[in-house]
């Protein structure tokens, strides 16, 4: 590989069920070159994110890096906003060189945090906690949060914006680490192991005995079905992730119809996509909660392009815990 080559990862099958490795090849080619208007990247981090799991299930990435946001380095630039050496973001490849239109990338500063942190807790994984509950949640001090995957990337943010309300705040994490991680470090007020729980919806009774006001959901099926039980009179459940159901074809459950009825419930999806906008908002207000103390968050950093894809896979089996970033030195 000569100094100007980049490695990139192409989807070369779609994979059914759990990832493989055969489903990838690595590939080095040589870096490409700006036209008017666009900026080479050099990147730093790569963000894996459960949502590409539906990208790979569609035939037209066949042949194709997968799109994945990422923060780097301008390594060459044709477009008046940016000069070579500055950081910024975007939404790039599996690849160590990305070229991108300069009006879709931008800046970061990574004096208020390190650079992996604009894919987690300063990006769109924050901007997914924070514009959820704010548009959708309708958070109110005093009242029972819940969160599943809850020490996730997405979670852990979540849990603690609603802790930061004033609210009551309960979850659900994979192992007895992350669960002490949620009660002793984030502030949750109950946290339970999904994974070892024997009965789930006894264990959501007891982590949120006055029931649940807002459920901030992340991985649908089973856990879903025991939180759905416990939601409270006025309850909002926002369906931001079903994670439990992306490498299968989806369960048929269909909550209690009736439920809506006497708990006055309201279910509501949403996508981060639709308030990309909001992302220097966003990140102003929790730049001042992270200099305060008042939000933490941890990341598992994985070093190598050539390890994407095995690396995806763990956010799949909970062997993540943060969010998931893979590192190019
Ligand atoms: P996480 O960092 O939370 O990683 C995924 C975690 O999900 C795993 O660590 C594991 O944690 C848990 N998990 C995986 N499989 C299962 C399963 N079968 N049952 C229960 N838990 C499981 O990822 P993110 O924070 O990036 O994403 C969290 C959710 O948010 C996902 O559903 C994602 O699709 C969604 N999302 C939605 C967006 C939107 O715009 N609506 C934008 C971004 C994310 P554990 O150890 O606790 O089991």
């Amino acid at each position: 590989m000569s100094s100007r080559d980049a490695r990139q990862i192409k989807l070369t099958k779609r994979p059914k069920g759990p990832i493989s490795a055969d489903s990838f090849e690595l590939i080095s080619r040589p870096a490409p070159e700006a036209s008017t208007g666009q900026v080479v990247i050099r990147n730093h981090y790569l963000s894996l994110d459960p949502y590409m799991r539906s990208a790979l299930n569609n035939a037209d990435n066949l042949g194709k890096p997968i799109e994945g946001r990422v923060v780097g380095q301008i390594m060459a630039s044709r477009h008046p906003g940016f000069r070579e050496g500055d950081w910024v973001f975007a939404m790039g490849r599996w690849e160590e060189i990305s070229l991108v239109e300069g009006a879709a990338a931008r800046h970061v500063d990574i004096n208020i945090a390190p650079a992996s942190a604009y894919l987690g807790v300063l990006g769109f994984t924050g901007l997914t906690a924070w514009s959820g509950l704010r548009h959708y949640g309708g958070l109110r001090e005093g009242e029972t949060l819940f969160v599943s995957a809850a020490s996730g990337a997405v979670g852990s943010i979540a849990g603690q914006i609603g802790k930061i309300g004033g609210m009551r705040v309960a979850g659900c994490a994979g192992t007895d680490a992350k669960v002490a991680w949620l009660t002793e470090e984030l502030g949750f007020d109950a946290a339970f192991n999904h994974r070892t729980a024997s009965d789930i919806t006894e264990s959501v009774a007891r982590a949120c005995p006055e029931g649940i006001d807002i459920d901030y959901e992340n991985v649908g099926g089973e856990v879903f079905d025991a939180v759905f039980r416990n939601m409270r009179l006025g309850g909002r459940i926002v369906v931001c992730g079903a994670i439990s159901q992306y490498e299968r074809e989806p369960s048929p459950c269909v909550p209690n119809i009736a439920d809506f009825i006497g708990k006055r419930l309201t279910m509501r999806g949403f996508s981060v996509r639709d308030h990309a906008a909001e992302i220097n908002d966003y990140i102003d207000e929790a730049a001042g909660w992270l200099r305060d103390g008042k939000l933490k968050y941890r990341e598992t950093i994985v070093a190598g392009i050539e390890n994407a894809p095995a690396a995806f896979a763990r956010l799949f089996s909970g062997d993540n815990f943060g969010k998931l970033v893979i590192h190019m030195p």
